[in-house]
């Protein structure tokens, strides 16, 4: 076992933290204020494969290693969690479309998603269908050589401004088994899109509703089998949970290391603040919970890429865990940073915002409960 990081593994995080400060820093508190969506920047991550890091080589993917790709996300949502986590979501519909999809869909998209020069969206959720996903009502009909679309989803991140649509339709009867994943174009003729959601975060990224009329896709355009969308969805969510544990692991350090300068610079009583014990004591416990967070994380990311049987557990752990800790983090050092913390010169409300809603999507943090609990009571498993 060894926990120190390869020479290799370092330069990723080192090329990731320098991208990040040239592109991101100077923009993200911009872009979260007036809700613009970076695709330049998101372009010029592509440009380094940041958009590919785990897809397969055969759309041009890098192929990493999961915890490689934790490297390079932590990195940028130290400065910006929120472009970082639409990256993330971008890299688990890209890897969905590149591990199962034919060749039809993957020479029509794969490399250009692998490149960042398009984007795609990851389509699960509906309004009737949130934690219970396995009851969506979107329908998918085969009807000679094409699929009719019919139905609608809510809450989908970048909605309006991606290339690509990775959905979750139901082509079989009720439950998860009658689900079935599909690519189509995000401007096919019948889709169509909500207003931008007004949301507490994550502002420099679009969500909207997709609306499904009469969509026509070729049956070349279905991923996998028949029935096995569920099943795709859920393997796309487990490295969706750890990368998204990892943009609350990232924020939570940008935080920390903020709070950390902070105590230094900022005399109350004549002294710096790091010289009162109860704030050093807070610093001391917002680190150590940020350490244990980040190897929750990094254990289930190697579970994950070593096929372990109980590796969506791991994933279902560490996304809760990280994803609170990572919250509470930033909540404390903006607590840290008195009044001026409350103000949006300084970067700790946004990351407050911006990590917030990671308890709540790609599974909220109490079904990442029920699912570690469902395994644990089945008597069968090796959690430890
Ligand atoms: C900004 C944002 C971006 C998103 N992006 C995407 C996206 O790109 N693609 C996509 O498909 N979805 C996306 N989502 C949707 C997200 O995954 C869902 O919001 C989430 O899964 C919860 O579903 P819900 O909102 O319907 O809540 P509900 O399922 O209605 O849950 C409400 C509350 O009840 C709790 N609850 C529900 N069932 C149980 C249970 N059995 N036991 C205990 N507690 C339970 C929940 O934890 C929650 O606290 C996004 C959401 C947001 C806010």
């Amino acid at each position: 076992m060894d926990f120190e990081l390869s020479e290799e593994q370092r330069a990723f995080a080192q090329t990731a933290r320098e991208f990040a400060t040239a592109e991101f820093a100077p923009h993200a508190a911009r872009w979260d204020v007036e809700g613009i969506f970076p695709k330049e920047a998101i372009a010029k991550a592509g440009e380094l494969g940041f958009c590919g890091l785990y897809a397969p080589e055969s759309i041009e993917g890098l192929a990493l290693p999961r915890l490689d790709a934790t490297l390079v996300f932590e990195e940028m949502a130290a400065v910006d969690p929120s472009t970082t986590a639409f990256i993330t979501i971008h890299n688990m519909a890209t890897w969905m479309l590149g591990t199962w999809g034919g060749p039809a869909v993957r020479e029509q998209w794969g490399a250009e998603l692998t490149s960042g020069r398009k984007l795609a969206s990851y389509c699960l959720t509906e309004a009737g269908a949130g934690s219970d996903a396995g009851a969506l009502k979107t329908r998918a009909e085969l009807q000679g050589a094409e699929y009719l679309i019919n139905g609608g989803k809510a809450f989908i991140s970048g909605a309006g401004a991606t290339d690509v649509l990775v959905l979750m339709a139901r082509t079989g009867g009720g439950g998860a088994g009658g689900v079935s994943a599909f690519a189509l174009p995000a401007d096919a003729p019948g889709v169509s899109y909500g207003k931008k959601e007004h949301k507490m975060g994550w502002n420099s990224q679009p969500t909207r509703t997709i609306n499904f009329d009469n969509v026509r896709v070729p049956a070349t355009h279905l991923l996998g089998s028949e029935g096995e969308g569920f099943r795709i969805a859920m393997k796309g969510l487990d490295g969706g949970r750890i990368n998204i544990a990892t943009c609350s692991v990232g924020a939570a350090q940008g935080a920390l290391d903020a709070a950390r300068r902070y105590l230094h610079e900022r005399q109350q009583f004549g002294k710096p603040l790091a010289s009162f014990q109860a704030l050093q004591f807070k610093l001391a416990d917002m680190a150590t919970e940020l350490v244990a967070a980040r190897q929750m994380v990094r254990l289930a990311a190697s579970k994950l890429d070593a096929g372990h049987a109980d590796a969506s557990t791991y994933c279902a752990m560490a996304k809760r865990f990280a994803t609170d800790v990572g919250f509470n983090v930033c909540n404390e050092a903006l607590q840290l940073h008195g009044g001026y913390g409350y103000l949006s010169e300084f970067p700790l409300e946004r990351l407050v915002r911006d990590t917030r809603v990671h308890q709540i999507l790609e599974g909220t943090n109490e079904i990442m409960r029920v699912i570690v609990a469902r395994k644990l009571l089945e008597g069968e498993s090796d959690i430890r």
